[in-house]
């Protein structure tokens, strides 16, 4: 207690150092080192030297005597020289928890300077700091009276608002503030589950390296819902493997990017899908793993051989004679002709429905169907719940319900609605050409790696 009271008499009385703050800031290392200095300070304070050095820890805690014995002493105005700037200095981390304030952060961040906290609260920039979330990381640096020499934190983005940086720099009295976009780091991620009850408590599970984030889970449900209806398919014994990315940054993650790669087992079969980066943006998308876009566009016509004899246009009904808007395509063609289904998709309607006759409804990805009016009859098995493959033969040309002559009536509708499928930019996409299906392959190749590790020794792929 006699070094610690001498000490105290020679600081500058405004010196706010506690006890607390040495705790926090002392490594082992340092411990011993700081201690010296207490002991150097001893001699110096009777010639005057500037008191800015900080409270000694307690002594009953520190082993002072053998400590002491090892100092050297040959160049003890360096050594006060470096003390001085080594102990103005004090930088903090701290993370924001749940229900802090600005003064309680600043408080454990050992400022305590009042021009700071007016800074923070009226700059238009530095405000963002009070935004920060729980658990966010931000660094302090004060001198040894708790004034803050700098702050940085990150400011977490969204998808519309990119992550950046939060600096408040002291410049003489004033502060200044400026946000500067952060550099995040892109770590890639791979989780393995098995499905025993439903997707999300698969997803939920903390084994395997933790919850999956909700973006990656809805991107896996909207990735394989052209093959899966994730709210009747799922089966216990499903199963899934994902490869995303992260972004990160001082050790936590940000936020998390897009899935690279995922494979879906659903009742035993395997559906696969990889990303492609299109550098022209035009081709980007899920594929599956032979280069084939998942959302692939749907066929231009569900007969092979036809031609449009009515297009999406106002016209005069055929039977009604009234003037109204035809909401379909009629495709002319012989009686018996194969109606193929214009894209992959699952049987929501397959029976008798007024004007259409016998009609086919197929329900694909997002919130598109197709109708198929008209028919002379169904293909075999047609009923509700049915996967159809594009192209499948689902029925054969008729002119059941109100039909003047054997032709389908196709309608194309988004949300229920029926749209003239000439004006949906989504049913464009082009097949990948001979360069971009070789770079595709170089992606798809290191996914597949990927999915190796993850699968267990000896399991085979199921063919699709
Ligand atoms: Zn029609």
């Amino acid at each position: 207690m006699f070094k610690r009271q001498i000490l105290t008499d020679c600081m500058n009385p405004t010196n706010k150092i506690t006890g607390k703050r040495w705790s926090g800031l002392l490594g082992t290392t340092r411990k011993a080192r700081i201690i010296s200095a207490g002991a150097i300070f001893l001699a110096v304070c009777a010639f005057g030297a500037a008191g800015v050095a900080p409270l000694a820890p307690d002594v009953s805690d520190l082993p002072v005597k053998s400590v002491a014995q090892d100092l050297e002493l040959p160049n003890l105005a360096d050594q006060i020289a470096a003390l001085d700037q080594d102990q103005q200095q004090f930088i903090h981390e701290e993370r924001v928890r749940p229900g802090d304030t600005l003064a309680a952060l600043l408080n454990r961040l050992g400022v305590d300077d009042p021009d700071a906290v007016n800074f923070i609260k009226t700059d238009k920039v530095a405000k963002g700091v009070m935004q920060l979330r729980t658990g966010k990381l931000v660094k302090a640096q004060t001198d040894a009276n708790g004034e803050l020499q700098w702050l940085h934190a990150t400011i977490v983005d969204n998808l519309d608002n990119p992550s950046k940086q939060i600096s408040i720099t002291r410049k003489g009295d004033k502060f200044i503030a400026d946000a500067a976009p952060t550099k995040l780091e892109r770590r890639i991620e791979m989780r393995s589950r098995d499905i025993t009850s439903s997707l999300y408590s698969a997803t939920d599970a903390t084994t395997d390296g933790g919850k999956l984030p909700d973006t990656i889970v809805a991107q896996i449900i909207e990735m394989f819902s052209t093959s899966i209806d994730f709210r009747s398919d799922i089966k216990r014994g499903d199963h899934f493997n994902v490869v995303y990315e992260t972004f990160w940054q001082d050790g936590e993650m940000v936020r998390a990017g897009r899935i690279l790669a995922g494979e879906f087992t659903n009742r035993g079969v395997t559906y696969q899908s990889v990303w492609f980066e299109d550098p022209a943006g035009k081709q980007s998308g899920y594929y599956t793993f032979d280069g084939k876009a998942v959302k692939k566009s749907f066929l231009k016509s569900p007969l092979e051989f036809s031609r449009i004899s009515s297009g999406f246009s106002m016209r005069v009904h055929p039977i009604s004679g009234e003037w109204k808007q035809h909401k379909g395509i009629d495709f002319a063609a012989a009686l018996g002709t194969p109606i193929r289904a214009s894209g992959d998709g699952v049987v929501d309607f397959a029976g008798v429905q007024g004007g259409y006759g016998n009609i086919v409804v197929l329900k694909h990805w997002a919130n598109y169907s197709t109708a198929y009016g008209h028919m002379s009859r169904f293909a075999p098995g047609m009923r509700k719940g049915v996967r159809v493959h594009q192209g499948d033969v689902i029925g054969y040309v008729g002119a059941t319900g109100w039909a003047t002559g054997p032709h389908l009536h196709y309608e194309f509708r988004v949300a229920g609605v029926a749209h003239d499928p000439s004006s949906l930019k989504v049913l464009a996409q082009d097949p990948l050409n001979q360069s971009e299906m070789a770079r595709f392959q170089v992606a798809a190749a290191d996914m597949t790696h990927r999915f190796a590790l993850l699968r267990p020794s000896g399991t085979a792929m199921a063919a699709r």
